[in-house]
């Protein structure tokens, strides 16, 4: 489809290649980033895209709806059979417009919300003090231990019962370990708040089992729909029945107007995909690729915030190798090796430049990477880190990225749900 751009826009067709030749010539490893199927490709990319469908499936404002109804009702049964929920609205534009969504349907402005600190790896929308969500809300945030890098549940507990919230949220976007949503649950029923779980990062590694699920102990679950879940960008609301009218409600007319049914349709395909043994060996392919990653990198002396990982990101305490994340990140980009740069737990420098380097491996498991190329990318990790200032010994480490690139590329992967296809 993108070769026929070439002749109606050249120079916008230029642009995409040029971004398309970036992506499989460099190691991807943001963690909240992939490569999504040919299948996903497509649907996003079709005449969805031109469809006007305010409201839901029967209860629409403008007409011509016969073929967006199905769609969306199918994209809503794959996401409840995916989550084991109840409820699922397909339509948040995004993870953040998702979450706010989620608050509006529990709770009111002025109200108290807990989420996890920002620079301890909380998202911004769940209370950052440059959000939105900290200037509608009280933004009352826990942060994790300084000296284990986890969540003290403890703590959040206490906290909970001093600041009586009306909503506590569960989930990051910066925490290398297992969160436990039940003791979440347990600590919002203790003081009387909604539990609001926000899964955007591990949604894919919750629905191959190897996360445990928020849907049991949470009122709404969050998502994005593009991270490890490998779809579109966009979000999904999951709820139990009792809250299904009020996250609908939140979601349109509340703040949204038109679904983007493009988007929808791909989200349709992406939980079909992710409904298949294929996509589970992926999963825990990504967990496997991250701890045999951070087993090199503390070798190689580098510091772990909570000294590993127990899911697809790690996060790297760069103080005792006296480099600060924005040069580093900027040092294995021109590696072609692509991170982000991040606070850590109690960062004593700022979040524009900060102590740590944020990585993780769903991008480079879906081009088929294992635990040998993991190992093989922490040394050159280490490299650039031993080389910082030497750009010659830099642009060596960007060769022999290419040369892995060039091994695993990547895929133009259809997986075709009951058939036995490889990723
Ligand atoms: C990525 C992320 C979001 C926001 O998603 P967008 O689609 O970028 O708006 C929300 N919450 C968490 C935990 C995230 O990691």
């Amino acid at each position: 489809m993108i070769n026929a751009l070439e002749q109606y826009d050249p120079q916008i067709y230029e642009l995409v290649r040029q971004e398309g030749a970036r992506q499989s010539g460099a190691i991807r490893l943001i963690p909240s980033e992939n490569y999504v199927s040919r299948a996903v490709m497509l649907a996003s990319g079709g005449c969805l895209t031109n469809k006007y469908a305010e409201g839901y499936p029967g209860r629409r404002y403008y007409e011509g709806q016969q073929v967006t109804d199905l769609i969306e009702k199918m994209a809503r049964e794959r996401a409840k059979k995916l989550f084991k929920a109840d409820h699922a609205n397909v339509q948040p534009y995004s993870g953040s417009v998702a979450n706010l969504a989620a608050y509006a349907a529990l709770i009111n402005p002025g109200d108290t919300i807990m989420g996890m600190s920002h620079v301890d790896g909380g998202h911004l929308t769940h209370g950052a003090n440059v959000s939105f969500s900290s200037k509608f809300f009280k933004s009352v945030p826990y942060p994790v231990n300084p000296d284990t890098g986890r969540i003290d549940y403890d703590q959040v507990e206490k906290l909970a019962k001093e600041h009586r919230p009306k909503l506590i949220i569960s989930g990051a976007t910066a925490y290398p370990r297992e969160i436990d949503f039940e003791a979440f649950g347990r600590i919002a029923k203790e003081v009387g708040a909604y539990h609001i779980s926000d899964i955007a990062h591990i949604a894919g590694l919750v629905v191959a089992g190897i996360h445990q699920s928020p849907v049991p102990h949470a009122d709404i679950v969050s998502s994005t729909t593009h991270k490890t879940l490998r779809g579109p960008r966009g979000g999904i609301l999951l709820c139990k029945a009792e809250h299904a009218k009020s996250v609908d409600r939140a979601v349109f007319p509340g703040l949204q107007g038109g679904p983007h049914m493009h988007t929808m349709t791909a989200v349709a395909v992406a939980m079909a995909e992710a409904d298949t043994p294929e996509f589970a060996a992926y999963a825990k392919q990504i967990i496997k690729n991250a701890k045999a990653l951070a087993e090199k990198l503390l070798e190689y002396g580098f510091n772990l915030t909570s000294g590993g990982t127990d899911n697809h990101l790690i996060l790297i305490d760069l103080r005792n190798k006296n480099i600060p994340g924005k040069k580093l990140a900027k040092a294995l980009d021109r590696a072609r090796i692509v991170t982000n740069y991040n606070s850590i737990p109690n960062d004593p420098a700022p979040p524009a430049n900060p102590s740590g380097l944020r990585i993780g491996t769903p991008a480079m498991t879906t081009r088929g990477m294992k635990e040998e190329q993991a190992g093989q990318i922490a040394g050159f990790i280490n490299t650039v880190a031993e080389n910082i200032d030497n750009e010659s010994a830099i642009q060596e480490v960007g060769k022999e990225a290419l040369l892995l690139c060039s091994h695993f590329p990547v895929p133009d992967h259809f997986i075709i749900p009951g058939k036995n296809n490889t990723v």
